[in-house]
Parts: structure tokens; C-alpha cells; sequence
């Protein structure tokens, strides 16, 4: 039975000591309960705690680690099976497989565009996460073009056989970085076993159906292996679905321990070779719980959807998506160019800065920290008001930018305006336009 984060709570040292990076106990309690945190993390629990918390209290999912350093990936840790009930918690990691059979100049190409693959939206950087290398050579050659695929790009490792000894060669070279070994699979898991606890590294468990998965994953947990990932080896793109939807289930519902860790999918392998279908099927990996989506190539026509697709599911519900509050310039600004502000909401941002953009005159625009929320509704919250408008004017440093003293703010706040006046001694408030996409004549009339 689930416990409460009280019942938790009355069971804890209650010293409030922090050593846990939570500030209190209580707080350490909630998030246990909410599967956000792991018993293990507060040095002072008892014994006697400990026993009787013991598996109540583990995260459903466990959160693993694929690289080092910035580029690495953590996947899993999730808590709910759809993004309305709170939010999901760590992306899906996206990224492509090479063979380490192939000749070096397609082995340079593929790196080369995986490196490329890199995007900007909504002020967010969307890259390729990981190299996938296939050992379809020799150990040695595995091992050099998983160097190579380190070296060239610096993205963490997926290292891909079946056979220990090509596995520990390439361990050997590349180790250190952290990879994930795929896979284990019934007939090697003892020898692969040996190699994920000689380097520390995550383990994939790869077998055909969910049954089969559990008893490799509780072979692994007996061994003493945490960070590890499941693989159903699905047939095809409704057996993939299905194994995805059924292993979240049992991890979150049931906390059935065995499935209770992120996936990795292989969306070509139920494709036929047709790399369109390929990525709508790692369309439907990233919607439905896989957590490491391993694609045959890494152009931009199918990276960048599967990348777009998963910003937007991945995007926390309860946080509108906010631009960074600054000052932004548009064209060649100069001190006779017009001030706009409004607010951080992304959308509002990006309709606001597409029409000052069109309009290819110079100017400066405002963007002021109002909590994500659109013009209107941060207003009625409070959060675009006068007083806060001012502060963002002193301190964003537009005075020595411009040379008159006038800031234009949307029309859907007109009734500010002698408000903002009286906050903003010596400045002129223009009302502008109510629809952003009349800001284009606005400024054509305002030039003229
Ligand atoms: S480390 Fe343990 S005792 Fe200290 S605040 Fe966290 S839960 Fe409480």
C-alpha cells in the first residue's frame, strides 16, 4: 500500500539537517511519497525506517544517467502517465545509430550530421542527444569508431552488440564516458553484468516481450545493477506501443518493481526500411513513453519534428513557456528607434517580435518578467502593471539606448497608461496597437 508523505514524515530523524538537499523533513517525506526522491538520500534514516519504508517509499521509475559532463542525458523518474495529471519529468533522449562496419567517410558523414542537427526554438536549443554505435565489424574496429563517435562529437555513447568481448573492447576505449551497453540479453547477461558494474556504466536488458524483460531486470537488481533499461524487442509498431504503455502501467500503478525503468526503441527495426514510416513511428515512441528513441539517421526533415513533438510534450503544463526577459533589437536600432514592452509570454513574445521583425524598421522591445502569462491575463493578475513595468525600464538599461523618452505598450492595456506615466517620471506612455499584427502600420504611420 501507498504511504502518505505523513506517514513518512513520522518515521524520518524530523532534524530538519538538509543533508538530503531538501530543506526539511517533511519536505524530504512529500516528495518521497510522491516517488520525486529515494530513501537513500537522507544519511540519518534507521534501520527500522528503513525496512518498513523500503520499497514503499522507491521512486516507481528509475532515473538513469546515459554520458558525462554537459551533454549527458538522465531519462525515466517519471510519476504520471499523462502530462494534464502534473508533468513529465525528464525528456526522451532522440538520436541516431551508426554501424562501426561501415567506411570511414560514412561514418564522418553520419557524425557530421548528427552534430549539425542541432535547432532553436522558442528561445530552447533542440539537438541530436546520442550516437548509437552497432558493432557490425570487429571488437577492435567497434571500439575505434565508438572513440571516433566520442571524440567527433561529444554526445554520450550507445554502445550496440550482442557479443561481451566486442562489448568490453569498446568499453575499454570509451568507458569512462559513461555509455549505455546494449544489450543484455538472456544468452550474455552474466558476462554483461561483469561489464556494467566494471565501468559503471547503464545496461539495457533486451528480450523479446515484457515477461521475458522482467526476469532479465530482476536477474540484473539481484546482481546489484540499478540504472537500467528495458528493451521488448517488439515485432512491430503496435506491439512497441503496447509494450511501452503496458510497462508504465505496471511501474506507476502497480510499482512492479522489474519494469519500473525507461525504454529505449528502435522505431527502423519495425519500418521496413521506409525511413518516413520510421519516424512516425518515433513519433508515437516519443507520445507513448519511450524514453530513448534510436533513429537511423539524423537529417533535419526528421529530427526536427520528433524534436518540436517532444518540447511540446514535454513542456510542463502548469508553466506557460516564457522568453527571457530583456530588452531585444530589431533591424539596426538607433536612439530614434520606438520602445515597445509587453510581456514573456512565448506566444505573445514571438507573435510581437514577428511583426516588429516584418516591419523592418529599427526598434527595441521590452520583454517584462510577467510570469508567462499573456498581456490581458497578467495585467488582471498583476503581474504587467505599472509599478512592475517601471522597475524593468530603470533596470534594463534603455535610457542609454535611446535618445527620446517615449515606451509604446499594447492597447490591451491602454487604461495603464497615466499610471505608468506617474511611475515613469519624465516619459511619454504611447497606447499601441491592440492586435500585434497592426504594428507593422502603426510604426509605417508613426515613421511618416
Ligand atoms: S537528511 Fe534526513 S534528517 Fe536531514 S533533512 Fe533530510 S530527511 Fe531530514
Amino acid at each position: 500500500m501507498a504511504l502518505s508523505g505523513l506517514d513518512i514524515f513520522k518515521m524520518l530523524p524530523k532534524t530538519n539537517c538538509g543533508d538530503c538537499s531538501v530543506p526539511t523533513c517533511l519536505a524530504f517525506a512529500m516528495k518521497l511519497a510522491q516517488g520525486q526522491a529515494e530513501l537513500s538520500s537522507c544519511p540519518h534514516v534507521s534501520d527500522e525506517a528503513k525496512s518498513a519504508l523500503g520499497a514503499a517509499s522507491a521512486p516507481p521509475m528509475r532515473a538513469v544517467t546515459v554520458g558525462v559532463g554537459g551533454t549527458a542525458f538522465t531519462v525515466g523518474e517519471e510519476t504520471v502517465l499523462f502530462r494534464h495529471e502534473k508533468t513529465f519529468v525528464n525528456p526522451c533522449a532522440i538520436g541516431v545509430q551508426i554501424q562501426s562496419g561501415d567506411s570511414d567517410e560514412q561514418i564522418g558523414a553520419s557524425l557530421a550530421d548528427a552534430a549539425a542537427s542541432s535547432f532553436e526554438r522558442v528561445q530552447m536549443a533542440l539537438r541530436c542527444g546520442f550516437i548509437a554505435v552497432q558493432s557490425t565489424g570487429d571488437a577492435a574496429r567497434f571500439a575505434s569508431v565508438a572513440s571516433r563517435a566520442a571524440d567527433a562529437t561529444s554526445l554520450p555513447l550507445i554502445l550496440m552488440s550482442s557479443d561481451p568481448e566486442h562489448m568490453a573492447a569498446a568499453l575499454d576505449a570509451v568507458g569512462t564516458k559513461r555509455p549505455l551497453i546494449h544489450a543484455a540479453t538472456e544468452s550474455n547477461i552474466d558476462a554483461m553484468i561483469e561489464l556494467a558494474a566494471k565501468h559503471s556504466c547503464p545496461m539495457a536488458v533486451r528480450a523479446s516481450g515484457l515477461d521475458a524483460v522482467a526476469v532479465l531486470t530482476e536477474k540484473a537488481i539481484g546482481a546489484g545493477l540499478k540504472d537500467l533499461v528495458i528493451d521488448s524487442a517488439p515485432q512491430d509498431a503496435a506491439s512497441a506501443l503496447r509494450d511501452h504503455v503496458f510497462a508504465r502501467r505496471a511501474a506507476l500503478n502497480q510499482k512492479f518493481a522489474p519494469l519500473g525503468f525507461p525504454t529505449i526503441s528502435f522505431p527502423g527495426e519495425v519500418s521496413d526500411g521506409d525511413e518516413m514510416l520510421e519516424t512516425v513511428f518515433g513519433a508515437l515512441d516519443v507520445v507513448k513513453y519511450g524514453s530513448i528513441i534510436v533513429l537511423s539517421g539524423a537529417e533535419p526533415w526528421r529530427m526536427l519534428p520528433l524534436l518540436v513533438l517532444r518540447q511540446n510534450i514535454f513542456t510542463d503544463p502548469q508553466r506557460p513557456m516564457q522568453a527571457e526577459s530583456k530588452i531585444y533589437e530589431y533591424g539596426t536600432p538607433g536612439p530614434d528607434s520606438p520602445f515597445f514592452v509587453t510581456t514573456n509570454f512565448s506566444l505573445t513574445y514571438f507573435i510581437v517580435s514577428g511583426e516588429i521583425e516584418s516591419s523592418k524598421a529599427g526598434a527595441y522591445l521590452g520583454i517584462v518578467e510577467s510570469e508567462g502569462l499573456s498581456v490581458l491575463t497578467a495585467w488582471a493578475a498583476g503581474k504587467f502593471v505599472p509599478e512592475r513595468i517601471a522597475k524593468f525600464v530603470a533596470a534594463s538599461g534603455i535610457a542609454d539606448k535611446i535618445g527620446h523618452r517615449e515606451i509604446i505598450i499594447p492597447g490591451a492595456v491602454a487604461q495603464i497608461s497615466g499610471e505608468l506615466a506617474e511611475e515613469l517620471d519624465g516619459w511619454n506612455v504611447v497606447v499601441g496597437p491592440y492586435e500585434a499584427s497592426d504594428i507593422p502600420a502603426f510604426l509605417k504611420r508613426r515613421a511618416g
